[in-house]
């Protein structure tokens, strides 16, 4: 339904594009909080959005992303390189979350020791870093698939309670499936990182999707890629475990654009249920 609503807007967009004077600007996906826009511009353009430079690749494509909570409006301004700037207002469509109370955690993995809190910082470090990446490809042109088959048992923005406790809202899907159902990689990539055991996130794997573009797979029972591998969509990158802060085995998959937490869910069709 969000899906549909955010596909109706974009034609809308495209419509106001049409009948603006001739600009050489395209822009895709779900103007909503959550959602990720493709741009393609002239090579050699440059991007802002609300004032902050957005990087381009060599083909021209960019990407812009919405915050789970950001403004209703946001402002696209496109440097051609005859010096002609073409702006844009954008209409971000705001979105309501869910509270999801999850019990039965082991107390630890709620509220950690220091000693826990000195390793969670450490794995946080590497996460950032294996995120931070900012490569000027455009591997996400593949498009998007389900890394997993299952039922969905978490839905992005939810505000989370657990054991009681509130804390930061869940960025991503979970799909809850048999440990050792295969997961593969969401789309095109570059392994950025594989680790054997987080706190929180258990075995995990990190890919890059290019622009600052990056999927994760965590709480699997094996990761079966190595940094530096180069993925295309639907390879079998692990299996679905329970490793990290899990009640019971599912693959917790989420997707970031640079520093904002995106609906993995917007970006595939159809469900992973069948
Ligand atoms: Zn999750």
């Amino acid at each position: 339904m969000i899906r549909l609503f955010g596909s109706l807007i974009v034609i809308l967009v495209l419509i106001a594009t049409a009948s603006a004077v001739a600009q050489d600007v395209t822009l895709d996906g779900d103007f909503i909080q959550g959602g990720l826009v493709t741009g393609r511009v002239a090579a050699g353009d440059r991007v802002d959005l609300d004032g902050k430079p957005v990087p381009v690749a060599a083909n021209g494509r960019f990407l812009i992303a919405f915050d789970r909570d950001g403004a209703k409006t946001a402002k696209l301004e496109i440097r051609h390189a005859n010096g002609s700037v073409t702006r844009r207002d954008l209409t971000i469509e705001t979105r309501s979350y869910d509270i999801q109370r999850i019990d039965g955690l082991p107390p630890r993995k709620v509220t950690p020791s220091p000693e826990d809190m000195k390793r969670i910082a450490a794995e946080r470090t590497l996460m950032v870093a294996a995120r931070g990446i900012v490569r000027r490809d455009s591997d996400f042109v593949s498009g998007f698939v389900w890394p997993a088959r299952g039922r969905i048992s978490g839905v992005y923005g939810s505000q989370r309670i657990l054991n009681g406790e509130p804390r930061r809202p869940h960025f991503g899907v979970d799909i809850a499936a048999p440990v050792g159902t295969p997961v593969v990689a969401a789309a095109d990539g570059e392994v950025t990182l594989v680790h054997p055991g987080m706190f929180f996130n258990g075995k995990s794997v990190v890919i890059d999707h290019g622009l600052g573009l990056n999927s994760v797979y965590i709480h699997l029972s094996e990761t079966l890629v190595k940094k530096g591998q180069k993925v295309k969509k639907g390879a079998v990158v692990g299996r679905v475990g329970k490793t990290g802060r899990a009640t019971g085995p599912h693959l917790h998959w989420g997707m970031r654009l640079r520093d904002v937490e995106i609906d993995p869910a917007l970006l595939v069709d159809g469900s992973p249920e069948n």
